[in-house]
């Protein structure tokens, strides 16, 4: 059967908010005039969510679950969804009902009636948004465009609605610290938008800790930029530069018969420089560890189980 629509969601820990999501989110799907699928995807969630998910899938046929062995991440857990996903488009959309499932019809219109193969969903209002994830995100995406070019839309997310030929070309690529935002856009595929409003969370509580949205951010920056490198070539030059000039000075008013005055300031620019020194080795560590990850050619994320496989008798995951 041909799948029209694929809807992937990842899913770490959700079983309070999933009936209120499944209840929003499928007459939207029944009523949306395509065939298709949700490809439920259970990022090795610990509570009740993947027995939830097989209780709802035995009435909702549609239903798809993939769980993944282990908590690989919300990026991970999309990647894996995209992989698995047979739609002519696929929507990506959090289980949270932070995105509003209806304005997945809206993205289907737009992709069918404009010649795009994105559809980006972009937050009108973020009021909803505590004023500390406003304020790390404006700094984020505002960042990423001067320090890496990439044009990423303001204010979008990973709600985001792709064709085919989109998802092809993001499976392609090395799955490693991907941030499927910003590799979208660097594909240049011709793509619209539609507004919508972050609604608060439904139930339960984010799980997107602070050391996650680290991650994110090291993974965004180490990915799609060097100017942290140069950073550190820069800086050092003017260092060394500036060592230079002071050591020129010192002789001379040596030679003018000036003792040698003040340790302190020998010891802020000695310990000056002993900090610079090691969060320049710090950034290249981002970087080797970067390449270091990927030389491993480890995945990702592991699929312990398929749903649709299972159904068809076969076995599912490596
Ligand atoms: N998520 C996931 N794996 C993780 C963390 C989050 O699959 O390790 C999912 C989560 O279940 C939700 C989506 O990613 O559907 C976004 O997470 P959340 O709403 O907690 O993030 P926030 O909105 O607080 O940034
Ligand atoms: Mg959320």
């Amino acid at each position: 059967m041909r799948v029209e629509l694929s809807v992937v969601v990842p899913m770490f820990n959700e079983e309070a908010v999933l009936p209120l999501f499944v209840e929003r989110l499928r007459p939207v799907l029944d009523r949306i005039g395509a065939t298709y699928e949700v490809v439920a995807v259970d990022d090795g969630s610990g509570d009740l969510t993947a027995a939830t998910l097989q209780r709802m899938k035995r009435t909702w046929p549609e239903l798809r679950v993939l769980r993944l062995r282990t908590n690989s991440g919300h990026q991970a857990a999309i990647s894996a969804g995209l992989v698995a996903a047979r739609g002519d488009w696929m929507v990506t959309i959090d289980a949270d009902l932070q995105d509003p499932p209806e304005v997945i019809a809206e993205m289907l219109d737009v992709g069918r009636r404009e010649r795009v193969d994105v559809i980006y969903g972009v937050r009108t209002d973020r009021s909803t948004d505590t004023a500390f994830k406003r304020g790390t995100a404006k700094l984020f995406y505002r960042t990423m465009r001067r320090i890496s070019g990439v044009d990423a839309p303001v204010d979008a997310g990973d709600f985001r609605m792709m064709s085919r030929a989109t998802v092809d070309a993001v499976n392609a690529l090395p799955s490693h610290g991907r941030v499927i935002r910003l590799v979208v856009p660097t594909l240049g595929f011709p793509s619209a938008s539609v507004g919508y409003r972050r609604d608060e969370r439904a139930a339960g509580s984010s799980k997107y800790p602070l050391g996650k949205m680290l991650r994110l951010t090291l993974d965004s920056i180490t990915g799609f930029s060097q100017a942290p490198l140069r950073f550190a070539t820069w800086f050092g030059l003017s260092g060394f530069v500036l060592a230079f000039a002071m050591l020129v000075l010192a002789v001379v008013r040596k030679l003018e018969g000036d003792a040698v005055s003040g340790w302190p300031s020998t010891v802020v620019i000695v310990a000056g420089f002993a900090g610079l020194q090691l969060l320049c080795l710090g950034i290249l560590g981002e970087y080797v560890g970067r390449i270091h990850a990927s030389l491993q050619g480890r995945p990702t994320y592991y699929v312990a189980y398929d749903s649709l496989i299972a159904d068809q008798g076969g076995r599912s995951g490596p």
